[in-house]
């Protein structure tokens, strides 16, 4: 499990994250949704180690990510971020970038390198394009090689910013049904933040709406639509028509 306790962040006068608590269960796929500027995505940053809170923790099975490692340390914990902006290497071919961390940390031979692509490639869908270039393919394609990078590491969790900017409504039903059926094949934890409310209502156990940096609202995707707070139901109304 992820718990994040009492978290606050400024960036110098600006109070981004506010008494952040929250607790998402291992294997959930959970949402962040909010109006932009609101702290999703330094929120995020923090569950990856890149940015430090000001106070506050953030636990994983129990132990502070931000704590000196003890030597009786538990395995690390693997997480992977999707970025916004896919961020591959158009020079290479699909196979070449989701085998990159893995070749890298040489930590297997090649044959199994090439194995575990060609696993993740049919994960996301994209069974048999290892030798695609990279720069050919569509928005919602390049987004799949992303995953199928991400998932090439094995983490425990995976965090998507704004995995749908860029797409169109039907790339982005796939990516959500891409997200949906690795649920079922890995035992993964998704945190997504998301612009847009239809793909996160769809695919996620629970979701919270951040607003001004505080959490207003957290619930089942059935729960928020029926949230009686009325920053949340008018954010609903403006953002699902
Ligand atoms: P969007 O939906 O537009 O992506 P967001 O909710 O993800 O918005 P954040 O990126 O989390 O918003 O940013 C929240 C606030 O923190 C913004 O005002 C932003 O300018 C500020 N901020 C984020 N990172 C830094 C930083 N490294 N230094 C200074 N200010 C920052
Ligand atoms: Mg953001």
């Amino acid at each position: 499990d992820i718990r994040i306790e009492m978290l606050n962040k400024s960036f110098g006068d600006l109070h981004v994250l506010k008494d952040i608590d929250l607790e998402i269960r291992a294997g959930e796929t959970f949402s962040i949704i909010g109006p932009s500027g609101t702290g999703k995505s330094v929120l995020l940053k923090h569950i990856v180690k890149l940015v430090k809170p000001d106070s506050g923790r953030i636990l994983i099975d129990g132990h502070d990510i931000f704590a000196k490692k003890p030597k009786d340390a538990p395995r690390e914990y693997r997480y992977s971020m999707v970025f916004q902006t896919s961020a591959l290497f158009n020079s290479l071919t699909v196979g070449e970038n989701v085998g990159l961390w893995l070749r890298e940390k040489r930590i297997c031979n090649e044959a199994r390198i090439r194995r575990i692509i060609r696993q993740k490639l049919r994960l996301v869908g994209l069974e048999g394009k290892e030798d695609f270039m990279t720069s050919e393919l569509s928005g919602g394609m390049k987004k799949r090689v992303a995953i199928a990078r991400s998932l090439a590491m094995n983490p425990d969790l995976i965090l998507y910013d704004e995995p749908t900017a860029e797409l169109d409504p039907v790339t982005s039903d796939e990516l959500a049904r891409v997200i949906m059926d690795l649920k079922k094949e890995v035992n993964l934890t998704s945190i997504i933040v998301s612009h847009d409310l239809n793909f996160a209502f769809y695919l996620s156990d629970r979701v919270a709406m951040i607003h001004e940096g505080r959490i207003i609202e957290i619930g089942t995707p059935a729960e928020l639509k029926a949230s009686e707070n009325p920053v949340v139901k008018n954010f609903i109304f403006t953002t699902t028509k």
